[in-house]
């Protein structure tokens, strides 16, 4: 492990194992086959906010992966453990609904009922599931899709339907049905980003999502190639993507697009004259904030877009590409952090003492309001940067931060299929 890391990823046969285990101290021997599958956590290079306003992402899938051991029953129960929660919980698949109080068992039967509510799944069987994982919880590296979404691939499997690697167009219907479970049951109004990472991205590859469409792309980011690494920086901060922060800045975009009489934010093309329109057109108390947002929303989309062409280029690999990469980083980060005001103290001081370290670039990442930041940086320097970080934080007196190492890795996939 590089000494810097706060932890390491479970490797694949290690989470297998765990989940294994857990399984058969909660639910018991059986009769029956089990399904073992995971799926990553994702981190977002540059393009935040953008998801819900129709514009484009540019996540990709972390080495931090959840795994779950399902196993199919006769009925429609549904009985859950996991290392992260505690006890079991049961819940029938009859009941699940909108509105229904189902604690974090949402993020599981939200799935099978928006897959049953897609023609995915036909009446779903009821199953028990082991679920293990190493992404890490509410800092903003979506643990929430990595659990959908290692439902999705292992249910599919155990189910019959399978969800090979190569099938993107069955995992882009389950990543809508991951995203409705999450938004409908799970009661988190988050766009479709994170499961589409989850279950679209490709090894060594970033995921550029055009969201409106779903249309995908896969733009190389071999880090290891080019000597460069990504720190992912959990600042531990306090964060609630569910409170009304997050809900609000989508509400806020929403009104933008209306009084601009246009679907979307992404619609916008000429932004200093849908600027100058909304200005006028807005109640003076939500001028300047709407003005901001939308600002943020169209310039995020256009550095989004230069950065996945400067990667298509081999940026990487010159030093004239990795400033002009890390000049959108930090444009990104101040972007959000005095239009769209979504960072926090931590995730700025991160962003400043990475740029004083001598950074290729960084910028917050995810939802905001805490959770993590993403620093790229060139691979010699990645220990004394992460140093860096960690020192500014004690002397802000702030918690330790978390730090660790992400490379693009393999989207969620079932492993293995286990006879008894
Ligand atoms: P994140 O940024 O990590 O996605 P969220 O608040 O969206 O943060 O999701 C975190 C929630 O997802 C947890 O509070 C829990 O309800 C659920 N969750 C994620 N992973 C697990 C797990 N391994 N076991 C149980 N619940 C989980
Ligand atoms: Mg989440």
């Amino acid at each position: 492990m590089t000494t810097w890391q706060t932890s390491e990823p479970f490797a694949l046969a290690a989470g297998a194992e765990r989940v294994t285990r857990l399984a058969e101290n909660a639910f018991g021997a059986s009769e029956r086959p089990a399904v073992i599958g995971s799926a990553p956590g994702r981190v977002n290079l540059i393009g935040e906010h953008t998801d819900y306003n129709g514009g484009l992402a540019l996540p990709i899938a972390l080495p931090h992966r959840t795994f779950a051991h399902v196993r199919l029953r006769d009925d429609r129960t549904v009985r859950l453990t996991s290392a992260q929660a505690d006890g079991v919980i049961e819940v029938s698949l009859d009941d699940v609904a909108p509105g229904a109080d189902l604690g974090w068992s949402s993020y599981v039967v939200g799935v099978t009922w928006a897959a049953e509510q897609a023609g995915l799944l036909q009446r779903c069987p009821g199953f028990d599931i082991a679920v293990d994982s190493c992404v890490p919880f509410g800092a903003g590296l979506s643990s929430s899709a990595a659990l959908e979404c290692t439902v999705a691939v292992a249910l599919a499997t155990a189910t019959g339907s399978t969800l090979a690697l190569d099938d993107d167009e069955g995992r882009a219907r389950w990543v809508e049905a991951c995203v409705r479970a999450e938004n409908e049951i799970a009661g988190a109004p988050t766009g479709g980003m994170d499961q589409a990472a989850s279950l679209r991205a490709h090894e060594g590859h970033a995921l550029a999502l055009d969201c409106r469409t779903g249309e995908i792309s896969h733009v190389p980011f071999d880090l290891e190639a080019v000597g460069a690494t990504l720190l992912v920086v959990d600042t531990r901060a306090p964060h609630a993507l569910v409170d009304g922060q997050y809900a609000a800045r989508r509400a806020d975009c929403e009104r933008a697009a209306q009084l601009l009489d246009i679907p979307l934010l992404a619609d916008i093309t000429d932004l200093d004259s849908a600027l100058a329109q909304l200005a006028e057109r807005a109640p003076s108390a939500d001028r300047d904030r709407l003005v901001a947002r939308t600002r943020h929303v169209v310039t995020e989309i256009g550095r989004t877009r230069g950065f996945i062409e400067l990667l298509q280029d081999g940026a990487l690999t010159t030093p004239e590409g990795r400033h002009a990469l890390g000049e959108l980083m930090f444009a990104s980060h101040a972007s959000l952090r005095d239009d769209y005001e979504v960072t926090c103290p931590e995730l700025d001081l991160v962003v400043d003492t990475a740029a004083s370290a001598g950074a290729i670039g960084a910028r917050m990442t995810g939802g905001g309001f805490g959770g993590s930041a993403i620093v790229l940086t060139t691979s010699e320097r990645a220990a004394d940067t992460a140093a860096a970080i960690r020192a500014a934080f004690a002397e802000g007196g702030f918690a330790e931060p978390h730090l660790y190492a992400a490379i693009a890795a393999a989207p969620g996939f079932a492993h293995d299929t286990i006879e008894p």
